[in-house]
Protein backbone atom coordinates (compact mmCIF):
# COMPACT_ATOMS: atom_id res chain seq x y z
CA UNK A 1 0.00 0.00 0.00
CA UNK A 2 1.16 3.70 -0.57
CA UNK A 3 2.28 5.31 2.16
CA UNK A 4 1.45 8.50 3.66
CA UNK A 5 -0.04 11.80 1.99
CA UNK A 6 -0.92 15.53 2.84
CA UNK A 7 -4.37 15.82 3.05
CA UNK A 8 -4.63 18.74 0.48
CA UNK A 9 -3.30 15.63 -1.75
CA UNK A 10 -5.86 13.42 -0.22
CA UNK A 11 -8.36 15.62 -1.28
CA UNK A 12 -7.49 16.56 -4.93
CA UNK A 13 -7.44 12.53 -5.11
CA UNK A 14 -11.42 12.25 -4.02
CA UNK A 15 -11.63 15.39 -6.41
CA UNK A 16 -10.10 13.31 -9.43
CA UNK A 17 -12.13 10.21 -8.78
CA UNK A 18 -14.03 8.87 -11.72
CA UNK A 19 -17.49 7.54 -11.62
CA UNK A 20 -19.37 5.48 -14.40
CA UNK A 21 -23.06 6.88 -13.59
CA UNK A 22 -26.35 5.54 -14.71
CA UNK A 23 -28.94 7.43 -15.67
CA UNK A 24 -32.72 6.56 -14.64
CA UNK A 25 -36.10 8.54 -15.15
CA UNK A 26 -37.94 9.18 -12.07
CA UNK A 27 -41.13 10.76 -10.93
CA UNK A 28 -40.83 14.26 -9.73
CA UNK A 29 -42.32 13.68 -6.58
CA UNK A 30 -39.21 10.71 -6.11
CA UNK A 31 -36.38 12.99 -7.22
CA UNK A 32 -35.72 15.09 -4.05
CA UNK A 33 -31.87 14.91 -3.64
CA UNK A 34 -31.10 13.73 -7.06
CA UNK A 35 -29.37 15.34 -9.59
CA UNK A 36 -30.59 15.67 -13.45
CA UNK A 37 -28.71 14.11 -15.83
CA UNK A 38 -30.10 16.19 -18.81
CA UNK A 39 -31.20 19.74 -19.26
CA UNK A 40 -34.64 20.70 -18.92
CA UNK A 41 -36.25 22.26 -21.76
CA UNK A 42 -39.55 23.51 -20.74
CA UNK A 43 -42.88 22.78 -22.61
CA UNK A 44 -44.56 25.73 -22.29
CA UNK A 45 -44.53 30.07 -21.61
CA UNK A 46 -44.48 30.72 -18.17
CA UNK A 47 -46.78 32.74 -17.32
CA UNK A 48 -48.83 31.07 -20.37
CA UNK A 49 -51.30 34.07 -20.16
CA UNK A 50 -51.21 37.82 -19.61
CA UNK A 51 -51.26 37.87 -15.96
CA UNK A 52 -52.42 40.01 -13.73
CA UNK A 53 -50.09 40.60 -10.73
CA UNK A 54 -52.94 43.06 -8.43
CA UNK A 55 -56.37 42.78 -7.41
CA UNK A 56 -57.68 46.10 -8.80
CA UNK A 57 -59.47 47.00 -12.51
CA UNK A 58 -57.84 45.73 -15.98
CA UNK A 59 -58.12 49.29 -17.89
CA UNK A 60 -58.26 49.80 -22.02
CA UNK A 61 -56.66 53.37 -21.22
CA UNK A 62 -57.83 56.43 -22.40
CA UNK A 63 -57.80 60.14 -21.54
CA UNK A 64 -59.55 60.20 -18.18
CA UNK A 65 -59.57 58.58 -15.16
CA UNK A 66 -63.18 57.59 -14.95
CA UNK A 67 -63.63 54.16 -16.33
CA UNK A 68 -66.71 52.05 -16.40
CA UNK A 69 -66.89 48.45 -14.76
CA UNK A 70 -68.61 45.98 -17.80
CA UNK A 71 -67.66 42.73 -15.93
CA UNK A 72 -65.31 40.78 -13.84
CA UNK A 73 -62.18 38.35 -14.12
CA UNK A 74 -61.95 35.49 -11.52
CA UNK A 75 -58.09 33.51 -11.15
CA UNK A 76 -58.68 30.71 -13.21
CA UNK A 77 -61.65 32.25 -15.48
CA UNK A 78 -61.22 31.59 -19.32
CA UNK A 79 -64.03 34.55 -19.60
CA UNK A 80 -61.95 36.76 -23.03
CA UNK A 81 -64.13 39.68 -23.17
CA UNK A 82 -63.37 42.97 -25.97
CA UNK A 83 -63.19 46.10 -23.68
CA UNK A 84 -63.40 49.67 -25.09
CA UNK A 85 -61.37 52.13 -24.84
CA UNK A 86 -62.64 53.50 -21.31
CA UNK A 87 -64.09 50.47 -19.99
CA UNK A 88 -62.20 48.30 -17.13
CA UNK A 89 -63.02 44.51 -15.79
CA UNK A 90 -62.92 43.83 -12.07
CA UNK A 91 -59.95 41.30 -12.18
CA UNK A 92 -57.84 39.35 -9.39
CA UNK A 93 -54.45 38.11 -9.10
CA UNK A 94 -53.42 35.83 -11.22
CA UNK A 95 -56.26 36.06 -13.35
CA UNK A 96 -55.76 35.96 -17.43
CA UNK A 97 -55.53 39.62 -18.57
CA UNK A 98 -58.23 39.99 -21.75
CA UNK A 99 -55.90 40.96 -25.10
CA UNK A 100 -57.98 44.77 -25.18
CA UNK A 101 -56.97 45.61 -21.40
CA UNK A 102 -53.31 47.40 -21.67
CA UNK A 103 -52.67 48.23 -17.73
CA UNK A 104 -53.85 47.10 -14.00
CA UNK A 105 -54.61 49.57 -11.53
CA UNK A 106 -54.34 48.26 -7.80
CA UNK A 107 -57.98 48.57 -5.98
CA UNK A 108 -56.58 50.53 -3.47
CA UNK A 109 -55.65 53.70 -5.59
CA UNK A 110 -59.39 53.79 -7.11
CA UNK A 111 -62.88 54.70 -5.67
CA UNK A 112 -65.96 53.15 -6.51
CA UNK A 113 -68.99 55.25 -7.66
CA UNK A 114 -71.39 53.22 -9.15
CA UNK A 115 -70.50 51.37 -12.36
CA UNK A 116 -67.51 53.97 -12.53
CA UNK A 117 -64.06 54.05 -10.59
CA UNK A 118 -62.00 57.43 -10.86
CA UNK A 119 -58.65 56.74 -10.31
CA UNK A 120 -55.64 58.17 -8.73
CA UNK A 121 -53.42 58.56 -11.27
CA UNK A 122 -53.63 57.24 -15.03
CA UNK A 123 -51.30 53.62 -14.96
CA UNK A 124 -48.52 53.36 -17.26
CA UNK A 125 -49.00 50.80 -20.45
CA UNK A 126 -48.36 47.50 -19.13
CA UNK A 127 -48.73 48.75 -15.31
CA UNK A 128 -49.17 45.51 -13.24
CA UNK A 129 -49.51 42.82 -16.42
CA UNK A 130 -46.76 40.12 -16.30
CA UNK A 131 -46.23 39.63 -19.66
CA UNK A 132 -46.76 35.96 -21.39
CA UNK A 133 -43.26 34.25 -21.03
CA UNK A 134 -41.58 36.75 -18.51
CA UNK A 135 -40.02 33.81 -16.67
CA UNK A 136 -39.38 31.65 -19.34
CA UNK A 137 -40.28 30.54 -23.03
CA UNK A 138 -41.58 27.70 -23.90
CA UNK A 139 -38.69 25.84 -25.88
CA UNK A 140 -36.10 27.58 -23.65
CA UNK A 141 -33.73 25.61 -21.63
CA UNK A 142 -34.42 26.20 -17.88
CA UNK A 143 -32.33 24.25 -16.29
CA UNK A 144 -28.75 22.62 -16.87
CA UNK A 145 -27.81 19.17 -16.25
CA UNK A 146 -25.98 18.53 -12.54
CA UNK A 147 -28.73 20.52 -10.92
CA UNK A 148 -29.27 18.75 -7.78
CA UNK A 149 -33.09 19.22 -6.70
CA UNK A 150 -34.31 20.69 -3.69
CA UNK A 151 -37.25 22.05 -2.79
CA UNK A 152 -37.40 25.22 -4.69
CA UNK A 153 -35.93 23.63 -7.81
CA UNK A 154 -38.68 20.60 -7.75
CA UNK A 155 -41.48 23.59 -7.13
CA UNK A 156 -39.94 25.53 -10.12
CA UNK A 157 -40.64 22.11 -12.93
CA UNK A 158 -43.77 21.59 -11.27
CA UNK A 159 -44.83 24.95 -12.43
CA UNK A 160 -44.18 23.81 -15.68
CA UNK A 161 -45.66 20.94 -15.55
CA UNK A 162 -42.74 18.39 -15.68
CA UNK A 163 -44.30 15.55 -14.44
CA UNK A 164 -40.60 12.91 -14.47
CA UNK A 165 -37.08 13.64 -14.78
CA UNK A 166 -33.81 11.87 -15.66
CA UNK A 167 -31.44 11.62 -13.30
CA UNK A 168 -28.37 10.31 -12.42
CA UNK A 169 -28.91 6.55 -10.29
CA UNK A 170 -28.39 7.55 -7.00
CA UNK A 171 -25.43 5.97 -5.29
CA UNK A 172 -26.23 2.13 -4.01
CA UNK A 173 -24.28 2.31 -0.79
CA UNK A 174 -22.74 -0.60 1.66
CA UNK A 175 -21.42 0.22 5.18
CA UNK A 176 -19.80 -2.47 7.34
CA UNK A 177 -18.92 -2.35 10.76
CA UNK A 178 -16.51 -4.19 11.54
CA UNK A 179 -15.24 -5.44 15.34
CA UNK A 180 -15.61 -8.90 17.67
CA UNK A 181 -16.38 -6.51 20.11
CA UNK A 182 -19.60 -4.54 18.73
CA UNK A 183 -23.06 -5.62 19.50
CA UNK A 184 -26.24 -4.42 18.95
CA UNK A 185 -28.38 -1.92 20.86
CA UNK A 186 -31.01 -3.97 23.17
CA UNK A 187 -28.23 -6.54 23.97
CA UNK A 188 -26.64 -6.62 27.74
CA UNK A 189 -23.32 -5.76 27.24
CA UNK A 190 -21.17 -8.03 28.31
CA UNK A 191 -17.35 -7.46 29.57
CA UNK A 192 -15.27 -6.73 26.83
CA UNK A 193 -18.29 -6.02 24.31
CA UNK A 194 -19.62 -2.21 23.85
CA UNK A 195 -22.33 -0.60 21.46
CA UNK A 196 -21.46 -0.60 17.93
CA UNK A 197 -22.72 2.99 16.21
CA UNK A 198 -20.75 4.21 13.17
CA UNK A 199 -23.16 2.19 11.07
CA UNK A 200 -26.10 3.89 12.41
CA UNK A 201 -24.00 7.14 12.46
CA UNK A 202 -22.33 7.24 8.53
CA UNK A 203 -25.85 6.37 7.61
CA UNK A 204 -27.81 9.27 9.01
CA UNK A 205 -25.31 11.48 7.86
CA UNK A 206 -25.85 10.01 4.48
CA UNK A 207 -29.55 9.98 4.69
CA UNK A 208 -29.22 13.78 5.96
CA UNK A 209 -27.70 14.37 2.35
CA UNK A 210 -30.32 12.78 0.65
CA UNK A 211 -28.83 9.09 -0.16
CA UNK A 212 -31.49 7.12 0.62
CA UNK A 213 -30.42 3.25 -1.17
CA UNK A 214 -27.92 2.10 1.84
CA UNK A 215 -27.46 -1.18 3.73
CA UNK A 216 -25.42 -1.63 6.62
CA UNK A 217 -23.50 -5.03 7.65
CA UNK A 218 -21.60 -6.16 10.58
CA UNK A 219 -18.53 -7.95 10.27
CA UNK A 220 -16.29 -10.27 12.97
CA UNK A 221 -12.81 -9.71 12.96
CA UNK A 222 -12.75 -12.48 10.42
CA UNK A 223 -10.55 -12.72 7.08
CA UNK A 224 -12.02 -15.12 5.21
CA UNK A 225 -15.65 -13.71 5.79
CA UNK A 226 -14.48 -9.85 5.50
CA UNK A 227 -12.97 -10.99 1.76
CA UNK A 228 -16.18 -12.72 1.13
CA UNK A 229 -18.71 -10.23 1.82
CA UNK A 230 -16.67 -7.58 0.07
CA UNK A 231 -16.35 -9.34 -2.75
CA UNK A 232 -20.45 -9.29 -3.03
CA UNK A 233 -20.84 -5.96 -2.06
CA UNK A 234 -18.66 -4.63 -4.24
CA UNK A 235 -19.98 -6.27 -7.26
CA UNK A 236 -23.56 -4.61 -6.94
CA UNK A 237 -22.29 -1.34 -5.00
CA UNK A 238 -21.44 2.36 -6.20
CA UNK A 239 -19.41 2.82 -2.24
CA UNK A 240 -18.45 0.35 0.20
CA UNK A 241 -17.46 2.34 3.17
CA UNK A 242 -15.82 0.64 5.78
CA UNK A 243 -15.50 1.52 9.74
CA UNK A 244 -12.87 -0.08 11.79
CA UNK A 245 -10.04 -3.05 10.71
CA UNK A 246 -8.19 -1.17 8.80
CA UNK A 247 -5.26 -0.23 11.21
CA UNK A 248 -2.13 -2.43 12.01
CA UNK A 249 -3.74 -4.91 14.73
CA UNK A 250 -3.15 -8.62 14.01
CA UNK A 251 -6.86 -8.58 13.94
CA UNK A 252 -7.55 -5.55 11.30
CA UNK A 253 -8.23 -7.59 8.02
CA UNK A 254 -9.84 -5.11 5.98
CA UNK A 255 -6.83 -3.72 4.09
CA UNK A 256 -5.74 -7.35 3.87
CA UNK A 257 -9.12 -8.31 2.68
CA UNK A 258 -8.66 -5.51 -0.24
CA UNK A 259 -5.42 -5.99 -1.49
CA UNK A 260 -6.19 -9.87 -2.16
CA UNK A 261 -9.64 -8.80 -4.05
CA UNK A 262 -7.20 -6.62 -5.74
CA UNK A 263 -8.72 -3.58 -5.24
CA UNK A 264 -6.99 0.12 -6.66
CA UNK A 265 -5.35 1.72 -3.73
CA UNK A 266 -5.93 5.41 -4.11
CA UNK A 267 -4.02 6.64 -0.99
CA UNK A 268 -4.11 4.49 2.38
CA UNK A 269 -2.84 7.06 5.41
CA UNK A 270 -3.58 10.26 5.53
CA UNK A 271 -1.08 12.96 7.93
CA UNK A 272 -4.80 14.35 9.68
CA UNK A 273 -5.25 14.02 13.35
CA UNK A 274 -7.71 12.42 13.73
CA UNK A 275 -8.46 9.96 10.68
CA UNK A 276 -5.05 8.86 10.05
CA UNK A 277 -5.70 5.39 8.81
CA UNK A 278 -7.61 6.21 6.43
CA UNK A 279 -8.04 4.03 2.84
CA UNK A 280 -9.66 5.18 -0.53
CA UNK A 281 -9.66 2.83 -3.11
CA UNK A 282 -11.50 1.61 -6.44
CA UNK A 283 -12.42 -1.70 -7.93
CA UNK A 284 -14.88 -2.25 -11.20
CA UNK A 285 -17.59 0.05 -10.45
CA UNK A 286 -16.99 0.44 -6.81
CA UNK A 287 -15.53 2.98 -4.57
CA UNK A 288 -14.15 2.22 -1.02
CA UNK A 289 -13.62 3.96 1.80
CA UNK A 290 -12.03 2.17 4.87
CA UNK A 291 -12.76 4.32 7.88
CA UNK A 292 -10.75 4.16 11.39
CA UNK A 293 -12.98 2.56 13.93
CA UNK A 294 -13.29 5.36 16.12
CA UNK A 295 -16.41 6.86 16.18
CA UNK A 296 -15.22 10.90 15.87
CA UNK A 297 -12.67 9.62 13.45
CA UNK A 298 -14.97 8.09 11.26
CA UNK A 299 -17.18 11.07 11.09
CA UNK A 300 -14.58 13.26 10.32
CA UNK A 301 -13.14 11.74 7.59
CA UNK A 302 -17.06 10.93 6.64
CA UNK A 303 -17.09 14.94 6.24
CA UNK A 304 -14.03 15.67 4.89
CA UNK A 305 -13.94 13.09 2.41
CA UNK A 306 -16.65 10.58 2.20
CA UNK A 307 -19.17 13.28 1.47
CA UNK A 308 -16.68 14.94 -1.26
CA UNK A 309 -16.79 11.75 -2.51
CA UNK A 310 -20.69 11.18 -3.20
CA UNK A 311 -20.69 15.05 -4.41
CA UNK A 312 -17.95 14.04 -6.92
CA UNK A 313 -20.43 11.10 -8.22
CA UNK A 314 -23.15 13.41 -8.90
CA UNK A 315 -20.50 15.87 -10.87
CA UNK A 316 -19.86 18.34 -8.06
CA UNK A 317 -16.36 17.60 -8.29
CA UNK A 318 -14.98 20.34 -6.00
CA UNK A 319 -17.25 19.95 -2.83
CA UNK A 320 -16.21 20.71 0.36
CA UNK A 321 -18.36 21.54 4.14
CA UNK A 322 -19.18 25.48 3.51
CA UNK A 323 -15.82 27.04 5.12
CA UNK A 324 -15.04 30.32 6.96
CA UNK A 325 -12.39 32.31 8.30
CA UNK A 326 -13.23 32.68 11.84
CA UNK A 327 -11.03 34.54 14.42
CA UNK A 328 -9.83 31.76 17.41
CA UNK A 329 -11.38 32.09 20.61
CA UNK A 330 -8.31 31.19 22.43
CA UNK A 331 -4.57 29.95 21.91
CA UNK A 332 -4.34 27.03 20.40
CA UNK A 333 -0.68 24.72 20.79
CA UNK A 334 -0.52 21.70 17.98
CA UNK A 335 1.25 18.97 19.30
CA UNK A 336 2.60 16.81 16.89
CA UNK A 337 3.54 17.29 12.88
CA UNK A 338 0.09 16.33 11.72
CA UNK A 339 -2.72 18.70 10.41
CA UNK A 340 -6.20 18.54 12.36
CA UNK A 341 -9.61 18.79 12.10
CA UNK A 342 -10.75 20.02 15.65
CA UNK A 343 -14.41 19.93 16.60
CA UNK A 344 -15.28 23.36 17.29
CA UNK A 345 -18.02 25.48 17.83
CA UNK A 346 -18.52 28.55 15.61
CA UNK A 347 -20.12 31.46 16.41
CA UNK A 348 -21.02 34.82 14.20
CA UNK A 349 -17.08 35.82 14.50
CA UNK A 350 -15.44 33.87 16.41
CA UNK A 351 -14.74 29.88 16.53
CA UNK A 352 -14.26 28.14 19.85
CA UNK A 353 -12.07 24.49 20.00
CA UNK A 354 -13.89 22.07 22.57
CA UNK A 355 -12.40 20.10 25.19
CA UNK A 356 -12.33 15.97 24.74
CA UNK A 357 -10.71 15.88 21.12
CA UNK A 358 -10.26 12.47 21.69
CA UNK A 359 -10.98 10.40 18.11
CA UNK A 360 -12.76 7.54 20.38
CA UNK A 361 -15.39 9.98 22.47
CA UNK A 362 -18.28 10.99 20.35
CA UNK A 363 -19.13 14.01 22.79
CA UNK A 364 -17.65 17.10 21.40
CA UNK A 365 -19.49 16.03 18.20
CA UNK A 366 -22.43 16.84 20.10
CA UNK A 367 -21.70 20.15 20.83
CA UNK A 368 -19.45 21.03 17.72
CA UNK A 369 -21.44 22.55 14.57
CA UNK A 370 -17.60 22.95 12.91
CA UNK A 371 -14.17 21.85 12.46
CA UNK A 372 -11.16 23.95 12.87
CA UNK A 373 -8.49 22.94 10.72
CA UNK A 374 -4.86 23.42 11.61
CA UNK A 375 -3.12 22.73 8.64
CA UNK A 376 0.60 20.41 9.16
CA UNK A 377 2.64 23.40 8.91
CA UNK A 378 0.71 25.61 11.82
CA UNK A 379 1.88 24.75 15.41
CA UNK A 380 1.08 27.55 17.24
CA UNK A 381 -2.02 29.44 16.18
CA UNK A 382 -2.78 32.70 18.66
CA UNK A 383 -5.90 33.97 20.01
CA UNK A 384 -8.07 35.90 17.56
CA UNK A 385 -5.70 34.87 14.47
CA UNK A 386 -7.84 33.50 11.61
CA UNK A 387 -8.35 30.34 10.47
CA UNK A 388 -10.36 27.66 8.54
CA UNK A 389 -14.05 26.86 9.57
CA UNK A 390 -15.85 24.24 8.13
CA UNK A 391 -19.60 24.26 8.95
CA UNK A 392 -21.00 20.39 9.86
CA UNK A 393 -24.63 20.02 7.96
CA UNK A 394 -27.44 20.25 10.94
P1 LIG B 1 -10.41 -0.27 14.93
O1 LIG B 1 -10.30 0.83 13.92
O2 LIG B 1 -11.15 -1.46 14.43
O3 LIG B 1 -9.08 -0.61 15.51
O4 LIG B 1 -11.28 0.31 16.12
C1 LIG B 1 -10.83 1.43 16.86
C2 LIG B 1 -11.74 1.70 18.04
O5 LIG B 1 -13.03 2.04 17.57
C3 LIG B 1 -11.93 0.51 18.96
O6 LIG B 1 -11.98 0.98 20.29
C4 LIG B 1 -13.26 -0.05 18.53
O7 LIG B 1 -13.90 -0.77 19.55
C5 LIG B 1 -14.03 1.19 18.14
N1 LIG B 1 -15.00 0.90 17.10
C6 LIG B 1 -14.73 0.25 15.95
N2 LIG B 1 -15.84 0.13 15.21
C7 LIG B 1 -16.84 0.70 15.91
C8 LIG B 1 -18.23 0.86 15.69
N3 LIG B 1 -18.80 0.45 14.55
N4 LIG B 1 -18.96 1.50 16.63
C9 LIG B 1 -18.38 1.94 17.76
N5 LIG B 1 -17.08 1.82 18.02
C10 LIG B 1 -16.30 1.20 17.13
MG1 LIG C 1 -11.50 -3.34 15.12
Amino acid sequence: MNSMIAVETAKKIVQSLDFKRKKIIVALDEALGCCLSSPIVSNIDMPPFRQSAMDGYALCLHNDKHYTVVGEIQAGDAFHPILKAGEALRIFTGAAVPDTANAVVMQEKTTLEGQQICLEQQPLEGANIRPVAEQNACGSTVMQAGQILNPATIGFLAGLGVQEVEVFKPPKVAIVATGNELISAGQALQRGQIYESNSLMLKMALQQQGYKDIQTYHLKDNFDQTKKTFRKIIATNDFLIVSGGISVGDYDFVGKALIELKTKTLFYKVRQKPGKPMYLGQKDDCTIFALPGNPAASLSCFYQYVLPAFKNFEGHRHFTLPCLRLALASDYHKKGTRAQFLKACAKQHEVMILGKQSSAMLDSFVQANAFVYIPESQKFSPAASLVDVFMIPF
